[in-house]
């Protein structure tokens, strides 16, 4: 399984200084594949091993019409010699948008199920189903979502320097709850929850870090202010924002994730929410491929 043979280091850079003697920083880990990018190769990463081990064929998962985890998985079953199964929300809608017609050329049977039905997802008997329609399947939850993921994610910690904060965007929170297993006493992450909801997604990350039989060394907190009215939801200040950003920093981020977790580190700056002296590290945790379909739904222009 070359695709993860590599120790996945990925570069960190000074993004700018601040008054205070504030450093941001970004650690690119949308470089880390071109496919499968970002926190969903961490996530991807110890749940492939395990299904080839355990000598499965076939992967199934779960995701909304522009996931990039269902764009990830479809891009490393191949590489890992897994057949993927994408259970699709809602109506899959012809002609199939980006994120779907790649994963479908790269081979994933992509499967719609209405928004009742995937609101099972995680219900036993449901999957037991899918695993009797789809054959004995290695399940992997929504967004990658499970403990071998926070094993993943615990390795972006690896060989990195000392930050007092880190900062990254959440969807179910797998890739936050991962970092806290990689962290110490004196470092704080900030979560920034690009959905609304953030109440019960505190609960999701104590949960899964309880699966895991792990506690938290570093402290967390999650930042509500920053999902633009939710998932995929944007407005024009957003938009503008990353435009701006990519032509002052050459850096492009996703409308979903890491735009807005940049909008909400940016802000905080500006209110004076960091401590002075204090060095920030803010994860590029990739989702690029998920830009053109957003595009393309807004009418809008990001690249
Ligand atoms: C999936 C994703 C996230 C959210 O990760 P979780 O582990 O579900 O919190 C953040 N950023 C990007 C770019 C993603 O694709």
């Amino acid at each position: 399984m070359k695709i993860f043979e590599h120790p996945g280091q990925t570069p960190v850079q000074l993004i700018d200084r601040y008054e205070g003697n504030i450093e941001l920083f970004m650690k690119r880990e949308d470089l880390i594949h071109p496919l499968v990018s970002g926190n969903k190769w961490r996530k991807l990463k110890y749940n492939m091993i395990e299904a080839h081990t355990l000598g499965y064929n076939r992967i199934i998962t779960f995701g909304g019409a522009f996931s990039n985890h269902v764009h990830a998985t479809a891009a490393a079953g191949p590489a890992c010699g897994l057949e993927t199964i994408g259970i699709i929300r809602g109506d899959i809608v012809e002609p199939l948008n980006p994120t779907l017609r790649q994963a479908s050329e790269w081979g994933m049977k992509l499967v719609a199920v209405t928004r009742e039905e995937y609101r099972m997802r995680s219900d036993p008997e449901f999957q037991a189903e899918l695993k009797k329609r789809f054959g004995n399947c290695y399940l992997i939850p929504e967004g990658g979502t499970n403990v071998l993921a926070l094993k993943g994610c615990a390795e972006i910690t690896i060989g990195t320097e000392k930050y007092d904060y880190w900062c990254v965007s959440c969807g179910t929170g797998g890739t936050l709850a991962g970092l806290l297993t990689g962290l110490g006493p004196d470092e704080t992450v900030l979560g920034f929850p690009a959905l609304k909801g953030g109440l019960f997604l505190k609960e999701e990350i104590k949960q899964v870090l309880n699966l895991a039989g792990v506690s938290s060394r570093a402290r967390w907190e999650l930042i509500t202010d920053y999902h633009f009215g939710g998932y995929a939801k944007i407005s024009k200040e957003l938009v503008d924002f990353m435009v701006d950003f990519r032509k002052h920093y050459q850096i492009l981020l996703d409308p979903i994730y890491t735009g807005k977790m940049m909008f909400g580190i940016a802000d905080l700056l500006k209110q004076g929410f960091f401590r002075e002296n204090s060095r920030i590290l803010a994860i590029h945790t990739g989702g690029l491929q998920g830009i053109t379909g957003i595009e393309k739904k807004y009418g809008i222009n990001i690249k």
